[in-house]
């Protein structure tokens, strides 16, 4: 017996076409007109679209931060919350601890996700700690499903990596058919600015945003592209914030460089002056890096989704509480290194683990990031697609197709057609739905789009024909979540 979905509208990257669509075992085995309903289940989609799962290549789950403590999702509720808002699969960021192996990082995050993981899910390796034996390590990711690395121009004396070390990871991805992923901002500049700010008595989340300039993020971008450009690296650019840094990437693009950008939903709606600069410490939730920018740079970002400069949007989800550090947190932190933060705050539900408080009176302290996870396709959609800014086929290539291209997962994941794992988002595009915490599936005590009001959203989600969003229900399970292993060569669109 198949499930077969009757009625809907399809929306690929491509078309839109009034369709049924059949499902047998995980896969789609067949799409036409009328298809006949015997012996098979019906899932009535009149008045629906049908569109591919949702996939979101940046996120940090269940992050050790450098504020010492974890960010709040794991692989459970933020899998949960994924799901709700229409992601099926994600991408998470490996890192590899310093002074540790590569694999060494990656058994650390199967660890994590293994038996908890509700959607599918791939890793990204993030580089902190280059020496030649790791350089020969890079390659034998590929046999692990590990096709892209991440490396860091920022955060100098932790993660930041020189020029030389940035030029010969490229050469070798190159090799091999890999990719690599950069965090653009100028590592050393930062490092000078940050200081002097805290000392002229500049602690507010506010200067958050002045210690990261945007001509340090476009300086940085500039970088990476020259050097996709000396070896033929294929380049993505993680969380693109402003002007100066797409600026950058439209020139690599025209040059005829492998370079690509995604940008994050925050950076479309939200400002250092209102959010970073609200009044006390409420500024604290909007920290990320890069930060928050300007009503001019949000419109540069919508205009390089819709001429092609950008090619994917993500959340870069991060969060952690806002009201942080509750209960005897100090106590279990001594005992536990860090670590089981789930375990003391199951204790009581009164208990919270330290979160963007830590960082009162010095802004270097706030753990960076936010939540974000379950809004994206929703909030995507109000703004891009109800206000006219981009089509619905370009909102699925942002937020699902390119995804997967890119990343070596197409067409097994990003799109509906015959083949394909059949993850599919029934979306009803009337459906009124307010945005808030109150409601969120995500593990937080603020969202960022808090009474956001929005048309559209998902009402059925299955992943590989299972079903896992129903209303307001939830039918996942954990352990069913499946590592995604991507192929090397990837297109570079
Ligand atoms: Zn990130």
């Amino acid at each position: 017996m198949g499930l077969l979905f009757k009625n809907g509208t399809i929306i690929t990257a491509s078309d839109t076409i009034e369709a049924d669509l059949l499902v047998e075992g995980e896969i789609i085995t067949l799409i036409g007109n009328n298809l006949d309903t015997d012996g098979h289940e019906v899932v009535d989609c009149s008045g629906m679209y049908l569109m591919p799962g949702g996939i979101d290549v940046h996120t940090h789950l269940e992050l050790f931060d450098f504020g010492n403590t974890t960010s709040n999702d794991d692989f459970d509720t933020g899998h949960k919350a994924a799901a709700f808002g229409g992601t099926t699969s994600h991408i998470d960021f490996v890192i590899q601890p310093i002074g540790g192996t590569l694999h060494d990082g990656l058994d650390a995050w199967r660890k994590k996700s293994q038996h908890l993981a509700q959607i599918d899910y791939s890793f990204h390796m993030a580089v902190t700690d280059l020496n030649d034996d790791i350089m020969k390590e890079i390659p034998t990711l590929i046999d692990e499903g590990i096709t892209s690395l991440k490396v860091f121009m920022a955060y100098k004396n932790v993660f930041m990596v020189d020029d030389a070390t940035l030029y010969n990871t490229m050469r070798v991805a190159a090799e091999h058919g890999m990719i690599v992923m950069v965090h653009a901002e100028n590592g050393d500049v930062e490092a000078a600015l940050t200081p002097a700010l805290l000392a002229e008595g500049k602690t507010t989340p506010y200067h958050h945003g002045v210690s990261r300039p945007p001509e340090i993020e476009g300086e940085a971008t500039n970088r990476a592209v020259v050097m996709s450009g000396l070896t033929g690296c294929p380049l993505y650019v993680v969380h693109m914030t402003c002007e100066e840094s797409i600026d950058a990437l439209r020139r690599g693009r025209a040059a005829g460089y492998p370079v690509m950008g995604e940008s994050c939903t925050q950076y479309f709606f939200l400002t250092h002056d209102d959010d970073l600069g609200a009044d006390g410490f409420e500024g604290a939730k909007y920290v990320c890096s890069p930060p928050i920018r300007s009503k001019h740079d949000h419109n540069v970002l919508w205009q390089a989704v819709r001429d092609g400069t950008l090619q994917a949007v993500s959340t870069d989800h991060c969060n952690y509480w806002f009201e942080g550090g509750i209960g005897p947190w100090e106590e279990w932190q001594a005992e536990h290194k860090n670590t089981a933060w789930n375990t003391y705050e199951k204790q009581d539900p009164s208990y919270r683990r330290p979160g963007k408080e830590r960082g009162k009176g010095d802004f270097s302290k706030i753990p960076n990031g936010m939540p974000g996870l379950e809004e994206r396709m929703m909030v995507m959609w109000e703004h891009g697609v109800n206000k006219g800014r981009i089509s619905a086929n370009r909102f699925v290539e942002l937020h699902c197709t390119n995804p997967a291209k890119i990343f070596g997962m197409y067409p097994k994941k990003g799109t509906l057609s015959v083949g394909s794992d059949a993850d599919i988002v029934v979306f009803d595009p009337n459906k009124e739905h307010v945005l808030s915490v109150e409601t969120t599936h995500m593990r937080t005590d603020y969202i960022v789009y808090e009474g956001w009001e929005i048309t559209g959203k998902p009402v059925k989600v299955y992943q590989r024909g299972n079903l896992l969003v129903d209303g307001e229900e939830w039918h996942g399970k954990n352990g069913n979540g499946q590592f995604v292993a991507r192929k090397p060569n990837a297109p570079v669109l």
